[in-house]
């Protein structure tokens, strides 16, 4: 997952908006962070570094950076590896002139392009999947560079929200099935793109618009001019189908964010309402009943907005009984299993005061590997609660996304190949359950043929490139 921020103004200097934002979208990853923009020179200048935003960039040298134009982004490699190659802007100034751009979200179709591109002389210099639209586009070395953008975006499959420097202007892109969200926002006459609306808050900007799935938009002294992707109605054919990712509901935005019109904090407060809900009206899947507890905890900070939904509901009151380190970032974001494992002990903490002899219902947004849930679990055992009831606010993840959140292999995924008592029993709850599809579907709200739900159900779009068991688009997972 990344997180991608665009600024243009006709005269205010905005490589600092770039750097703010950013900082906003920090949540959407923390390996690498990178600002680019034109100069004068007609030159394309990045800067880039390894790390968080304030580690990766100085915010006083892009304060005194007279650009009018920038672009920016935050890493979390769900595609390449993890380097300082793969860091992005990517940048180039080919025969036409100056081009950056930023990603989010993965190209399905990335190493057969590549492929193809390499037989045709083009020599990569990094592993990312974003490296092959900037070669299509220099490709097309006589059309102008937003005419080769469009021709080039047209030739990838898969999920992209772009923000793309071109002379011509600003450029804001999304795929036709808007996988990845991307929004506009606007501060006088400076218009900002934003992969979430809460980096508008931030630098008191004000969301216009999602940027449309199947649309891009330049931004010059022109103003506004908005292109839909040339065979975009053809791959969208059946009409409003759509693949908005509803893991961000669950997962992974801001939850004061708004994406598609949707209020992710109003759309995890549901599922966890449907949550309690469901468990209150139907003994749950796993035939364990309904927990009768004294109080309702969440695994912070990912899980608490939905356990204060669960709590709403049902009654019961929440305790924030499980703190969270917060100078340490996402576990998720560590590498290794090693790291990983230890990040969660460092990262939550259960208080034995409110645990010991208590009944508690613990809520999470998801189990993925099921790693964060089995060392919380035990560790609230070590505090010598009576019962620990787990409720996840979101289906079993059985299946990897390809389309850019690093959800594991489904050999890694608790619940692709165990039944929800094996999982309770590994995690050591006394009883578990999940969200249903529908329940999630309903929760966030939109018409259900707008939402993807691949890594629940199993239901891609365009079938995984797959040869031997490894995805071809580079994601590098397994299919079992
Ligand atoms: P697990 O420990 O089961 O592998 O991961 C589950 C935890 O990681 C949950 O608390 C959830 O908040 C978080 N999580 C779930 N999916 C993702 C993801 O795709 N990326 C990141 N960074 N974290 C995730
Ligand atoms: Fe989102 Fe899951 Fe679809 Fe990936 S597979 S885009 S995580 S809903
Ligand atoms: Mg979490």
């Amino acid at each position: 997952m990344c997180g991608v921020f665009g600024a243009y103004s006709a005269r205010d200097f905005v490589a600092e908006d770039v750097y703010l934002g950013l900082s906003a979208l920090q949540h959407r990853g923390q390996e690498s962070a990178g600002v680019a923009w034109i100069d004068e020179n007609r030159r394309v200048n990045v800067v880039k570094g390894m790390g968080l935003v304030h580690e990766a960039l100085s915010q006083s040298v892009l304060a005194n950076t007279p650009v009018t134009r920038a672009i920016g982004h935050v890493r979390y490699s769900t595609s390449g590896g993890s380097m300082m190659q793969n860091a992005q802007p990517i940048c180039a100034n080919y025969a036409q002139g100056p081009v950056a751009i930023a990603h989010n979200g993965n190209l399905t179709n990335f190493l057969h392009l590549r492929e193809t591109l390499e037989s045709r002389g083009a020599i990569f210099q990094s592993t990312s999947d974003t490296e092959v639209i900037l070669h299509l586009l220099a490709h097309q070395s006589r059309r102008r560079p937003l005419d080769a953008l469009l021709r080039a975006l047209s030739e990838v499959r898969g999920a992209f929200s772009l923000v793309v420097l071109l002379e011509d202007g600003l450029v804001a892109a999304r795929d036709p099935w808007g996988f990845r969200p991307l929004a506009l926002g606007r501060r006088g006459d400076n218009y900002y793109v934003s992969s979430e609306s809460c980096a508008f808050n931030l630098l008191g900007a004000s969301f216009v618009r999602d940027i449309e799935a199947g649309e891009v938009l330049l931004i010059n002294e022109r103003g506004l001019t908005s292109y839909s992707l040339p065979d975009s109605s053809k791959m969208a054919e059946n009409s409003k189908r759509r693949w908005f990712c509803s893991f961000e509901y669950v997962y992974f935005a801001r939850p004061d964010s708004v994406i598609e019109g949707i209020s992710v904090y109003r759309a995890r407060q549901e599922m966890g309402r449907l949550l309690a809900k469901s468990v209150s009206t139907e003994s749950s899947p796993s035939g364990i009943g309904v927990p009768s507890v004294d109080f309702v905890a969440s695994l912070p900070d990912s899980g608490t907005t939905a356990a204060l939904g669960y709590s709403q509901e049902s009654g019961i009151p929440f305790e924030a009984a499980v703190v969270r380190n917060r100078y340490v970032g996402r576990t998720f974001i560590q590498p290794t299993q090693k790291v990983r494992e230890l990040g969660v002990r460092i990262k939550l903490s259960p208080s034995p005061e409110l645990f010991a002899g208590r009944k508690a219902v613990l809520v999470d947004d998801s189990i993925v590997r099921g790693t964060t849930a089995g060392l919380v679990v035990s560790m609230i055992r070590e505090c010598n609660a009576s019962e620990v009831h787990l409720r996840i606010s979101s289906p079993p993840v059985r299946y990897p996304c390809f389309y850019g959140i690093d959800t594991p292999s489904n050999g890694d995924l608790a619940a692709a190949k165990n039944t929800l008592e094996d999982i309770a029993r590994t995690v050591g709850a006394d009883s578990l359950s999940y969200l249903s599809r529908e329940d999630m579907m309903k929760a966030i709200g939109l018409p259900p043929d707008s939402l993807c739900t691949a890594c629940f159900d199993g239901q891609y779009l365009d079938a995984p490139d797959v040869d031997g068991e490894r995805c071809r688009c580079s994601c590098e997972k397994i299919f079992e």
